[in-house]
């Protein structure tokens, strides 16, 4: 042991010293930085009041750096029940030693490197070391989160998310869960979910949708794309052959497909693809179908711009505006005696129902103008996603 400090001195460590000059020059640990700059530097460490100690003697990081080991038995444990794959540091020092710090890298013209970065950097290197698992400085699987106040320390374990496209062949499941009812009610994103949540031990699950079709509405064609979101995941390595197997044999009529593993950012990615979709729609009508007359009205709306006032039935939950959308093309494919089959290919975000019912005039041009008669849409099929500019 040295012996203490003089009365009015306060110790520094040579890493605390060097971290000083961080910004100096690259290729150099804050170690060597210390000892390099210590001729130069030593003077002005001197005349205001600090002299270089050990480590445990130091007035900013107070043997911090000599604890690693002792931080890594006290999160092992915890570290040992999760699949990860990749990890990251980050920490909360208390104000004290923050200011402490500022106030000693000002003597040197502030190039120094922040101590919680340096930790950070450190301990995660050590921890990669120790687990043989990657820093991953952006989106780690597990980040350690250590408290330095309270030597205390939380974990978050990042969501796990898979990408793929959903096919719905019923037309009385919505596509995400309703609040308020029980979770055993179907929906697309149960009928996922429950089985993902399964295989990686997760907390709970999400689905994302580029769009969402009506409850009464089946999504054939090439599918929907959609994300699942599994939250706080055990298991990372599941097979996702196995996820989409277990899914289409359930037979629950929710078919999975091009099923490969996301990440965040995927999610905001498919949630503002903006593809055109084409349907078909069985339509009543009052009473005989007037064939000429319906062939007149579906031209009429191929290619043309429609204003649609957000559609009463959903104006709880979206603002009242009138969208314009383009109708790239309708046509009849089916006529029967009161009803008839069309296939309409239209702009994303078109309301279908009301583009053939008229909605009460707050869709203009609607089917109904046209053809003169009350239509109504019996049923509804999203038969392709035009994802692929095609
Ligand atoms: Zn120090």
């Amino acid at each position: 042991m040295s012996s203490p400090l003089a009365t009015g001195t306060r110790g520094i460590c040579l890493r605390c010293f060097g971290r000083a000059f961080g910004k100096e020059g690259s290729g150099f640990t804050n170690l060597e930085r210390g000892s390099n700059f210590l001729s130069s530097g030593g003077d002005k460490l001197e005349q205001n009041g600090y002299v270089i100690t050990s480590d445990e003697k130091c007035s900013i990081c107070n043997g911090l750096f000599q604890n690693f080991g002792k931080y890594y038995d006290m999160i092992s444990a915890d570290l040992g029940k999760i699949e990860f794959n990749t990890i990251l540091v980050g920490s909360t020092f208390d104000q004290d030693t923050l200011l402490t710090e500022a106030a000693f890298q000002e003597i040197f013209g502030n190039r120094g490197e922040n101590i919680k970065r340096e930790f950070n950097r450190e301990f995660g290197k050590y921890l990669s070391d120790r687990t043989g698992k990657e820093a991953d400085l952006v989106e780690p699987d597990l980040t350690v989160l250590m408290d330095l106040r309270y030597d205390s320390y939380k974990l978050q374990n990042r969501s796990i998310f898979v990408y793929g496209t959903y096919k719905k062949l019923r037309r009385d499941i919505p596509q995400t869960r309703w609040i308020h009812r029980r979770d055993t009610d179907a929906s697309v994103e149960s009928i996922i979910g429950e089985i993902f949540r399964e295989l990686t031990e997760s907390r709970n699950y999400f689905l994302h949708g580029a769009g969402r079709e009506d409850v009464d509405v089946r999504m054939l064609g090439n599918g929907r794309e959609f994300i699942i979101e599994c939250t706080d995941p055990v298991r990372r390595s599941v097979s996702l052959d196995f996820l989409k197997q277990t899914v289409n044999e359930g037979k629950q009529g929710v078919e999975i497909d091009e099923l490969r593993f996301a990440n965040k950012s995927d999610v905001v990615s498919i949630k503002g693809s903006t593809h055109d979709k084409s349907y078909r729609a069985t339509i009543k009508f009052t009473g005989a179908v007037n064939a000429e007359q319906l062939r007149y009205a579906t031209e009429k709306l191929s290619g043309k711009d429609i204003y649609q006032r957000t559609p009463l039935r959903v104006s709880t939950r979206r603002s009242d505006l009138i969208r314009k959308k383009g109708i790239r093309s309708v046509s009849v494919e089916e006529i029967g005696s009161d009803t008839a089959i069309i296939r309409i290919r239209a702009e994303a975000g078109t309301y279908i129902k009301e583009l053939v019912n008229g909605d009460e005039g707050r869709t203009e041009p609607s089917l109904t103008q046209l053809y003169g008669e009350p239509l109504q849409v019996n049923s509804l099929d999203v038969i392709w996603i035009h994802r692929n500019g095609d």
